[in-house]
This record gives C-alpha cells, sequence and structure tokens, in this order.
C-alpha cells in the first residue's frame, strides 16, 4: 500500500463491498457499479484507483480535473472510448514476450496497441484544438503515447502476416517478402509442392490407375495411395520395381516411389530451414519489442489512465455525479448524498426513487464559534435506511480521493487518511470467534487507531450482547470518539439513551431516519434530520415482515408493559401470564392448548407424594406423551 493511500483495514474494504459483496460476488460491488472501462488494462487501472484512494488533495485533483475535461467533451469521450476498444491488452503481451513465453500474436497485439496509441494522440490534438486546454495529466498520457515505438510498430506491420498462429514453432506467420530468404525457402517448398501434384498424374498415367492420390499424413508423409483393388498391379513386375509398397489399410494401400521421396525430402528440409528462419525473426523481433518495453509500458499505462479517467466522466454523466471539492481541510460536507448501489439496485427493480441526503461531518468549527458536529448519533427504526446512509458516505469518500466524481448535488471533503466501518453483523466462525467477539474486535481496532483525520462509520455497536452491556459498551465507544479519537463519524444504533449525550458532548449531534405512522404502521420516508427516534417501530417492521398477527398483538402489551419503567416488575408478571394463542391455520400446531402431560403435571403436589406415588406418576406421565 503506498504511502500517500487512504488506510482501508480488510474488514472495512469487506463491510463496504468495495470490489466484492459480503457474498463474495463482483456483481453488486461499488467497482462493478461504476466500471465503465472500455479495455481490460483500463479496469486494472480503476480497480487500483479503488483499491488505494489518494490522500494529496493536489494529486487528488488532477486526476479529478481529466474527468471533468472528459465529461466536457462529450464528442472527444465517446470517440475515443470508440477506438479504445480496438486496444488489445499490451502490458499483458509485454509480460508473456519477456517471460519468454509468448507467441506472434503477442507481437501483433503490441503492433495494434501502439497504432490505437498514435491513433488516440491524433484524437486528443484534434479533438482538444478549439476547446479548453487539456489539463496535465491528459497532456501527459497523451505525451507518452504519440510516438511511443513508431519505428517498432511500422517493423512489426511488415514482418507480420495477416492470419497469425498461436505459437511461434507452427511457423507461417512472417509476411510475405519481409525475409528475402525465407521468400526463397518458400518458393522451394512451394515449387515442390508443385512438382508433386504433377507426379499425381503421371503416376496415374503410368499404372492406369485413375483414382490414384497422392496424399500426406504425419506418419508416412506424402505417399501414393490407390484402393486394395487396385493395389494387386503394383505389387507385381514391373511396376512394383518402381512403387514400393509402405502400408495396407483395410480401405487404401500406400506406396511410395523414389522420386517422390526425395522430393518429400527437399520439402521437409526448405519447411525445417524455413522454420528456422521465422523462429529467428521472431526472436528479432520479441528482442525489438523488448527493447522498447519501458516506452511501451509507459504507452499501456497511458493507455489505461485514459480509459478509467474517460470511464469516470462516462460514469459522471450517466448517473449524474458532481465532482467533489477535495483539500486539505476536515470538511466533510455532503449536499443531496446518495448509495451508488442501493440507487442503482432501487432503479433496476422499479422501487422508486432513492432520496438523497445530506451530511456535515466537518471537524474544524464553524466561523460563528458554534462547535463543529464531527459525530452524528443517528437513530431510527430498522429498515429506515440506517445503514444505507452510512456506506454511502463513506463510499462517497472513497470515490472523491480515487479522483472520482460522486453521487452527490455537492460535496466537500478535507481528506480522509483513515476510513473505518463496522457495519452489519460479519461472522467469522471459520476462524472460530462469535459475531461479537468480531465486532469488538473491530471496535477495538477503531478507538485504538483513528484520528482526527479519519472518517469513521459505526453501526449497532453492542448489538450482539445482552442490552445493558451492549448499551454500555456503545456509550462509552461514543464518548472516546468524541473526546480521544475526535473523528469525523457517523455512529447508528437502536439504543436511543445515547441520545442523552448530546447534552454533554459539544460535537455531537442527533440525528434521526424520519418515518411516518399511518394507520398504525410505519412508511418509511429515508430522510435523514435532525433530532432523535422517538421510537424504534420493531413491531412495525416485524409486521411488514409477516410475523403472526397474534404473536404482534402480544409483542405489543409487552412492549407497553416493559415502556411503563421498572423493567423487573414487568419480566416477572410476563412471565407469571401466557396469553391465548390462535391455532395457526393449517400447520396443526398450537400455543395455547395444554398437553394432557401437562394438564397432569399441574395437578401434582409434589410434597404430597410418596416415593412409590412418585414412580407410579412418572410411568403414567410417559404413557400420556
Ligand atoms: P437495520 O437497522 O434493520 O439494519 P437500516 O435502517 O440500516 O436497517 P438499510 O438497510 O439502510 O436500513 O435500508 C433498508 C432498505 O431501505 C434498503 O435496502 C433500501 O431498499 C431502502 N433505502 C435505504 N435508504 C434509502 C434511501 N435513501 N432512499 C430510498 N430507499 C432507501
Amino acid at each position: 500500500m503506498p504511502d500517500d493511500a487512504m488506510a482501508i483495514d480488510p474488514a472495512t474494504r469487506a463491510n463496504l463491498e468495495l470490489t466484492r459483496t459480503l457474498k463474495g460476488e463482483m456483481r453488486g460491488s461499488l467497482l462493478h457499479v461504476i466500471d465503465r472501462t472500455v479495455t481490460s488494462a483500463g479496469a486494472r487501472e480503476l480497480g487500483a484507483r479503488l483499491g488505494a484512494p489518494l490522500t494529496d488533495p493536489e494529486k487528488i485533483n488532477l486526476r479529478l480535473d481529466a474527468v471533468g475535461w472528459f465529461l466536457d467533451s462529450r464528442p472527444l469521450r465517446e470517440n475515443l472510448r470508440r477506438t479504445l476498444k480496438l486496444a488489445p491488452d499490451m502490458a499483458r503481451a509485454l509480460s508473456r514476450l519477456s517471460l519468454g513465453r509468448g507467441g506472434p500474436r503477442d507481437l501483433a497485439a503490441i503492433r495494434d496497441g501502439l497504432a490505437v496509441a498514435h491513433a488516440i494522440a491524433g484524437l486528443l490534438v484534434r479533438d482538444g484544438d478549439g476547446l479548453i486546454a487539456a489539463p496535465e495529466t491528459v497532456e501527459r498520457d497523451r505525451a507518452a503515447i504519440a510516438t511511443a515505438g513508431a519505428a517498432l510498430c511500422d517493423t512489426l506491420g511488415a514482418a507480420l502476416a495477416p492470419e497469425l498462429p498461436l505459437m511461434a514453432r507452427d511457423g507461417g506467420f512472417v509476411a510475405a517478402n519481409h525475409a528475402p530468404a525465407l521468400d526463397e525457402l518458400r518458393r522451394l517448398r512451394d515449387d515442390a509442392r508443385r512438382v508433386i501434384a504433377a507426379l499425381q498424374s503421371k503416376y496415374a498415367d503410368h499404372t492406369g490407375i485413375g483414382t490414384l492420390k497422392i496424399r500426406h499424413n504425419n506418419v508416412l508423409g506424402y505417399h501414393i495411395e490407390v484402393s486394395p483393388r487396385n493395389a494387386d498391379p503394383l505389387m507385381t513386375r514391373p511396376l512394383s520395381e518402381t512403387y514400393i509398397h509402405r502400408q495396407t489399410l483395410a480401405n487404401a494401400v500406400r506406396f511410395t516411389t523414389v522420386e517422390l521421396s526425395e522430393l518429400a525430402g527437399r520439402i521437409h528440409e526448405a519447411a525445417a530451414r524455413a522454420l528456422e528462419l521465422e523462429l529467428e525473426i521472431f526472436d528479432g523481433l520479441a528482442r525489438a519489442v523488448l527493447d522498447e518495453s519501458a516506452t511501451i509500458s509507459a504507452c499501456a499505462d497511458a493507455l489505461a489512465r485514459l480509459d478509467a479517467a474517460s470511464a469516470l466522466a462516462e460514469l459522471a454523466a450517466e448517473r449524474r455525479y458532481t465532482r467533489p471539492q477535495v483539500d486539505a481541510s476536515l470538511a466533510f460536507e455532503i449536499r443531496g448524498g446518495r448509495h451508488p448501489v442501493v440507487e442503482m439496485a432501487l432503479e433496476r427493480d422499479n422501487q422508486g426513487p432513492f432520496v438523497s441526503n445530506d451530511c456535515d461531518l466537518s471537524g474544524d468549527d464553524p466561523v460563528n464559534g458554534e462547535p463543529a458536529h464531527r459525530l452524528w448519533l443517528l437513530t431510527g427504526p430498522n429498515m429506515a435506511g440506517k445503514s444505507t446512509f452510512l456506506r454511502q458516505n463513506a463510499l462517497i469518500a472513497v470515490l472523491a480521493q480515487m479522483g472520482s466524481f460522486v453521487p452527490a448535488d455537492q460535496a466537500r471533503i478535507g481528506v480522509v487518511d483513515r476510513l473505518f466501518s463496522r457495519v452489519g453483523a460479519a461472522d467469522d466462525l471459520a476462524r472460530g470467534r462469535s459475531t461479537f467477539m468480531v465486532e469488538m474486535v473491530e471496535t477495538a481496532a477503531i478507538l485504538n487507531q483513528a484520528g482526527p483525520r479519519s472518517l469513521v462509520i459505526l453501526d449497532e455497536i453492542g448489538r450482539g450482547t445482552a442490552t445493558f452491556d451492549g448499551l454500555s459498551i456503545a456509550w462509552a465507544t461514543v464518548e472516546n470518539l468524541h473526546e480521544a479519537n475526535r473523528s469525523r463519524a457517523l455512529f447508528a444504533t437502536h439504543y436511543h439513551e445515547l441520545t442523552a449525550l448530546s447534552e454533554k458532548l459539544p460535537h455531537l449531534m442527533n440525528a434521526t431516519m424520519r418515518v411516518k405512522e399511518w394507520k398504525g404502521d410505519v412508511v418509511f420516508l429515508h430522510e435523514v434530520a435532525q433530532g432523535s427516534a422517538d421510537r424504534s417501530y420493531g413491531i412495525q417492521v416485524a409486521k411488514l415482515a409477516g410475523l403472526p398477527p397474534a404473536v404482534i398483538a402480544r409483542a405489543r402489551e409487552v412492549l407497553a408493559l416493559l415502556e411503563k419503567g421498572d423493567n423487573n416488575r414487568a419480566v416477572k408478571s410476563l412471565a407469571g401470564e401466557l396469553p391465548l394463542f390462535e391455532p395457526q391455520s393449517g400447520t396443526g400446531y398450537t400455543l395455547a392448548e395444554k398437553s394432557a402431560a401437562e394438564k397432569a403435571l399441574e395437578e401434582v403436589h409434589p410434597d404430597a407424594l410418596s416415593p412409590r406415588e412418585a414412580l407410579d406418576l412418572i410411568y403414567r406421565l410417559k404413557s400420556l406423551l
């Protein structure tokens, strides 16, 4: 990981689904959603940028300049992308050639890649004229591709035949008129082939067998072939003096002649020498390529960067992304931010528009002397969009610092040096850690490492343990983040008690996901607003999920009791009663109906039983089961 890259630990990478989803799939990851590159080298470049977002605002802005320029020059962008599609993977071809594993098609890839590069350099000049001058990085890339390997490209163009075999040892890849000695050998070989063709009619006349053929296979080489019916005269004098028997098969008898063997020998020799010469030529061309490998690599890299930059511009145009302002401040101000992946998924499934949200975690105190709210405590019901909001802000930071436009109306980000996330339940059972343990290990990493320039997103810390333990851990975590880490942070929680912390922590702001109640149901607005949620709406969400009405009704009763305050007494009284549940249609199970064994047990008074009666009772109970 380069020093000047945003540090993102593996858990955060996985949680944010940067290049793979938590299920391990490419589809649905951030990379999958933003990738508009047209070459594999461009896709690799984009993946590398996403894997290591930059922290130097100057470098980030240079990348953003290139994206902006391509965004503004649509015809140029389209032209460039169309031409880039023709570019083979030069980097791969170069690496195969340098390992001695290359073939003629790798030479052709270099030839075609260089040709595409030159064409693109031409486009950038022509189309660049009359527009705003190309930014520094595009100009630098243009210079790297404009004349790269021009002479080599011509040499390869002249040397390679139109059709190319996979391996050099298959031969036939050097173009005619490239090497006179090779042309001569090929002529010899072709002449001999013509002579052989002439021999066939000579032998047919000589033997009087019109169907006689001269054929070639890898075992016998050139040979004469007649049907078994015609073979006898060739095996008897005088013809047998000329025709030497080689092989008898069920449907063919094969012969050779001295003349044919000699000719075949000449062809073989010419072909072997031709191949030897071709291999020499291949080695020479491969060496010429490797001599210029630095230039070719630089050219391939420049093409990949142009692909990545124009692809990000394409993405910005298509998805209405805007240029973030990235600087050295501690700002984190997002207006109208969206989650790139969820937004696409909602669109795809026709599930209505994504609701954009603002987020301001700026760490620098504003001019009016008010404390900056760099830590947001987000409450709100399940399914209201808390995780989405948390993640979208982290993703916007990653996108901005990799040099991409962002899914927001406006964004100002003071570079983030470390990104931490503790989102969702990522079990690590295979490594012998429980969900709660994983959660705590990740939280520990955050509290030990995060600083004022970090961005931290924490989702439902403490959920995996007993309520009071969880609440206490969450409480102390918020305090530590506020006082010690001083990071820009979003903290989503179901513990409403935590909202009281805003009274004493000046940089903490309470935010909530707005919902509306409608006829006893909950309607999610997906809007983030200042304030705190007064309720969890967990029961309403459970109802939406299809829990049986009897369970919902009972849960409401329990909640009402618990909300009265004295939890211990409430639990005791709840434990003493069991409500009547309706039999579930179809399942045959009923919670309300007591079994015969249970009824019998209810009538038992243990202190009044003799040992003998107790034993009888056990037998009776067993028979009732
Ligand atoms: P839980 O507390 O159960 O984890 P949550 O509050 O974190 O829930 P999310 O998982 O973020 O909720 O969101 C639930 C669903 O709501 C998403 O899958 C998405 O379909 C929808 N959603 C979230 N945010 C938005 C938004 N801003 N606009 C539109 N739909 C949204």
